[in-house]
């Protein structure tokens, strides 16, 4: 354990250790990884970095737990995974606290959205633990053929930073449900609320071994656990390059792969669009979580007749924002989640000059001097073409392009002209326009005047580049199951084959 030293942090007690086997235990190989409050720059934590040697007992432990835990009643698995919703209920206070320094999400989105939407992720999942069921196929008469969907073994979860907390959620509902057991590895940059959550798991009574998560550098255990012949299944969801890394290593035992990947949403308006929500709608798509979101509506669309008036009203609300110190209650927006990718959003700033784009607002850091030391960017808007590449590459940030369309079949290509197809939205009061895009749309989501809206139960996911197989819902445990056909002769008359 080590207690917050940032200067705007409580000084929370934060467990550094990994967990394996149902304990908390130092790093094999002594390595630490410093945790950094995104706000400041100040360290907030030395986390114990996992290698191969404890990826392996991780493993070890998880492929020991599987057997028991397959054979756990469906409705005892899900139960445990009510208890953590409940347990992550009654720790809100720490977890909003732990999240809002180790990211830089405003708390007052870590509290609305971010801890309630884990809680519901892991209660949906508890809740359908006991409803996955099989199938009989009407096959040749003397035959039952029956159909049961059953855990893979031992799934290794690879998460990202943007969402940390709620990731969890996302990959231990569904893995745990349908009766796998896990190891987890959280990104380097933001491990801290999943090593709480695996206290929490623990203090549940979740069975030694079914949970392992373990923080540790993407290519370093991320990688050996992503080719670990131990492992059945690798849950991914990160960037588009190491989602190509992650199914070049799985090939070595066929792992299975399910890959959430990066995004570009477009976010259409119609001159029939009702204003004022689109307004707000497309702020919230993009300036929230500072843009850090891979269905973040990064690529404001804008029919011609009314781009002008949207502009205006968008452009006030986006100045209006207010950007400041994530345990602020009254902050909007927070910092980019590290120094690194600060920079790396800002460089895209340079980019779109170079190419032509107009910067519209923002495009620099904050001028306030409380916020030097820390990841701030202005929230950022951009007029380009959609062939620049500031329309075309992620920029993962709060950092949205404008382009102007004159008609329907424009707006379509435009939307369908990257190599991401995860989330896409448009804003019209036409019915039939709402529906003709829906099914023209190359993305796994599609949102009508409305955006980024999640549900434990409606599946989650992209197509193209963005990756392939779905987060939630029922489509869920389909991903975490493999189906078995099982044959039964019931008839003795059948005549053998070889007649002798
Ligand atoms: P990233 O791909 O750099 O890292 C994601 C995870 O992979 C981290 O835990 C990292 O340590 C690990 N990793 C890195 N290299 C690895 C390797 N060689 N082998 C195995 N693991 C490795 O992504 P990021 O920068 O942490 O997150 C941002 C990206 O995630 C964006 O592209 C965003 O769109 C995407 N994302 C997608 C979804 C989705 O559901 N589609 C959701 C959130 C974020």
């Amino acid at each position: 354990m080590s207690t917050a030293t940032s200067p705007a942090g409580p000084g929370l007690q934060i467990e550094t250790r990994l967990f394996i086997g149902g304990e908390f235990v130092d790093a094999a190989q002594g390595g630490r990884i410093v945790v950094t409050n995104p706000h400041d720059n100040s360290t907030l934590a030395e986390v114990a970095e996992a290698t191969a040697p404890d990826i392996d007992r991780a493993v070890a432990a998880a492929r020991q737990a599987f057997p028991a835990w397959k054979k756990t009643a469906a409705a005892d698995r899900g139960r445990l995974l009510l208890k953590l919703a409940d347990a992550i209920e009654a720790d809100a206070g720490y977890l909003e606290q732990l999240e809002a320094l180790d990211t830089g999400h405003p708390i007052r989105d870590v509290r609305n959205l971010d801890v309630p939407r884990t809680a519901a992720a892991f209660r949906y999942f508890g809740g359908i633990a006991d409803k996955v069921e099989g199938r009989i196929i009407p096959v040749d008469a003397g035959f039952l053929n029956y159909v049961k969907r059953e855990p893979i073994g031992v799934v290794g979860a690879i998460v990202p930073w943007n969402f940390p907390l709620l990731f969890c959620s996302w990959k231990m509902g569904p893995a745990l449900a349908a009766g796998n057991t896990m190891v987890m590895k959280p990104a380097e940059i933001t491990p801290l609320s999943a090593l709480r959550m695996a206290a929490l798991a623990a203090r549940v009574g979740f069975p030694p071994g079914v949970v392992n998560i373990l923080p540790g550098y993407g290519h370093v255990a991320g990688q050996y656990l992503a080719e670990h012949r131990g492992v059945g299944k690798i849950a991914f969801t990160g960037s588009t390059a190491v989602g190509r890394k992650i199914v070049q290593a799985s090939a070595g035992n066929l792992k299975r792969v399910q890959l959430e990947l990066g995004g570009k949403g477009a976010n259409i308006v119609f001159d029939d669009a009702p204003i004022e929500a689109a307004v707000n709608g497309s702020a919230f798509a993009i300036f929230h979580n500072q843009g850090q979101a891979c269905i973040a509506g990064s690529r404001l669309l804008l029919h011609e007749a009314i781009a002008d008036q949207f502009l205006d009203r968008f452009l006030a609300l986006a100045r209006s924002i207010t950007v400041g110190n994530p345990l602020d209650p009254a902050t909007e927006m927070g910092p980019l989640t590290s120094a690194g990718h600060r920079d790396r959003v800002l460089s895209y700033v340079e980019v779109a000059k170079e190419q032509g784009g107009r910067i519209l607002i923002g495009g620099t850091p904050p001028s306030d001097p409380a916020l030097r030391e820390g990841c701030y960017v202005e929230p950022t808007v951009v007029e380009a073409r959609s062939a620049d590449r500031v329309c075309q590459e992620e920029v993962f940030g709060p950092f949205v392009t404008v382009t102007r369309f004159k008609d329907e079949a424009e707006a379509l290509e435009i939307a369908n002209s990257t190599i991401y197809g995860l989330g896409g939205g448009l804003w019209t009061k036409s019915l039939t326009r709402a529906h003709r895009f829906a099914d023209e749309m190359h993305t796994g989501m599609v949102w009508i005047n409305s955006y980024k809206r999640v549900h434990p139960g409606s599946p989650f996911g992209g197509v193209g580049e963005s990756g392939y197989g779905r987060e939630m819902g029922f489509d869920a445990m389909h991903e975490y199951t493999d189906s078995k056909s099982v044959w039964i002769n019931v008839d003795a008359t059948i005549p053998p084959f070889y007649k002798r």
